[in-house]
């Protein structure tokens, strides 16, 4: 069969993929049908946080397979329970539920916060700021919660009670409170908004405004969550704790999986019928996600900070480079001459795969990536900037 030409007949054009055939993947390589070897530098966009296809990850998924591949969510399930315990106690929520995307994620989680400004103060208050530029899903109402206006089009009409504020000024979010607002919804360090970080000042005062006027605070870890910036949430790189952490891409290690963790006061605002998902929660994919649970232990997270400092020394400075920004392994390369798409473009002749967000080249490689693998694939991108 010819793969890509068939999938063009297929498959609704919602991608403009890469002229590239992903046949198989170990560790932070990946090989095309004709045995092309590729380092990525992509994770499939921040979710394959072990790498492809990682030996325990994958015994883990087929023995749970084996065992009990679904059952509802009217049953218990071991993995389930396993996970969601694993989960509040590593970021201190009290509860969560379980999805299977961010977008529904952080659906969840606007769900959540407009339950609890119900029950507490009546209809009319649910009103969810957002910051400019961000990005949190494709979904209606996740379309209409990202502050970018390019994605505000054909699918009208859009989930009401949604407003923008420009992020970093603090001014600009005192401004747009009012009796209306429950929630700010932020994402610490806006990924597909071209890997940019929220100031921390700017973010602890966030926390302080919502605090004196009982706004939930809303974080969309879905890209920074889960290691991914060198600290298990992006949160404990702020020292702030939002009232609601929503995560996904990584947590599955490559399953589909999403969760909405709430804090403290919001643990018991969801009881029942107040939400529902069939494979929310699916033991297949929580048994893999326990074994990334288990794997990203304090020494593993070091690494993680060691090599986003590595990757960082590296291109810092560099020709054809302007400037690098993120934290940990999620990194933006602004370059000073050539356009993103053409490096990226470029990228995969040489055997390199990278994502581009904006103007800039974004790299989220996969967290067990080694330093010499680093060191190897940078060159290729380093010539490229450099030509
Ligand atoms: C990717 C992403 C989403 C959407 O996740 P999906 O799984 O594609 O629905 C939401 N928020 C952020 C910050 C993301 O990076």
């Amino acid at each position: 069969m010819d793969i890509k030409a068939t999938d063009k007949e297929y498959v609704m054009g919602t991608y403009n993929r890469f002229d590239l055939l992903i046949v198989a993947g170990e560790g932070c390589y990946c090989y095309d049908e004709k045995g092309k070897r590729y380092t990525d530098l992509t994770s499939g966009i921040g979710v394959n946080c072990l790498g492809y296809c990682d030996a325990k990850w994958a015994d883990a998924v087929a023995k749970q397979a084996h065992t009990l591949n679904h059952t509802s969510n009217l049953y218990y399930t071991e993995p389930c329970v396993k996970l969601a315990k694993a989960l509040c106690e590593r970021t201190g929520a009290a509860k969560l539920f379980f999805a299977n995307s961010g977008a529904e994620a952080n659906e969840g989680a606007i769900k959540v916060a407009r339950k609890y400004s119900y029950d507490k103060y009546g209809s009319g208050r649910n009103t969810v700021i957002t910051l400019k530029n961000s990005f949190h899903g494709r979904t209606i109402t996740t379309l209409a919660a990202t502050g970018q206006d390019v994605f505000h089009n054909y699918f009208f009409p859009f989930t009401e009670g949604f407003r923008y504020v420009e992020s970093g000024n603090i001014k600009a979010l005192k401004d747009e409170i009012d009796d209306t607002v429950c929630a700010v919804m932020i994402e610490f360090i806006q990924g597909e908004g071209g890997v940019i970080a929220q100031d921390k000042d700017y973010v602890k005062a966030v926390r302080e405004l919502c605090d004196e006027k009982d706004i939930l605070l809303i974080a969309d870890e879905v890209q920074t969550g889960v290691g991914r910036t060198g600290t298990f949430l992006a949160s404990e790189n702020y020292d702030v704790k939002p009232d609601i952490t929503t995560f996904a891409k990584g947590l599955g290690g490559g399953l589909p999986i999403g969760a909405v963790a709430v804090y403290g006061k919001l643990r018991d605002v969801m009881g029942f019928s107040s939400h529902g998902s069939t494979f929310g929660g699916n033991p297949v994919v929580c048994a893999g996600a326990l074994e990334v649970m288990d794997r990203l232990d304090d020494a593993f997270l070091a690494e993680v900070r060691k090599k986003g400092d590595f990757v960082r020394k590296k291109l810092e400075g560099a020709k054809g480079i302007e400037s690098v920004s993120g934290l940990g392994l999620m990194i933006g390369v602004k370059p000073s001459e050539k356009k993103a798409s053409d490096v990226v473009r470029e990228g995969i002749n040489r055997g390199v795969l990278m994502l581009t967000a904006k103007d800039k080249i974004r790299l989220l490689p996969p967290l067990t990536i080694t330093e010499k693998q680093l060191d190897e694939a940078l060159d290729v991108l380093l010539a490229i900037l450099a030509e």
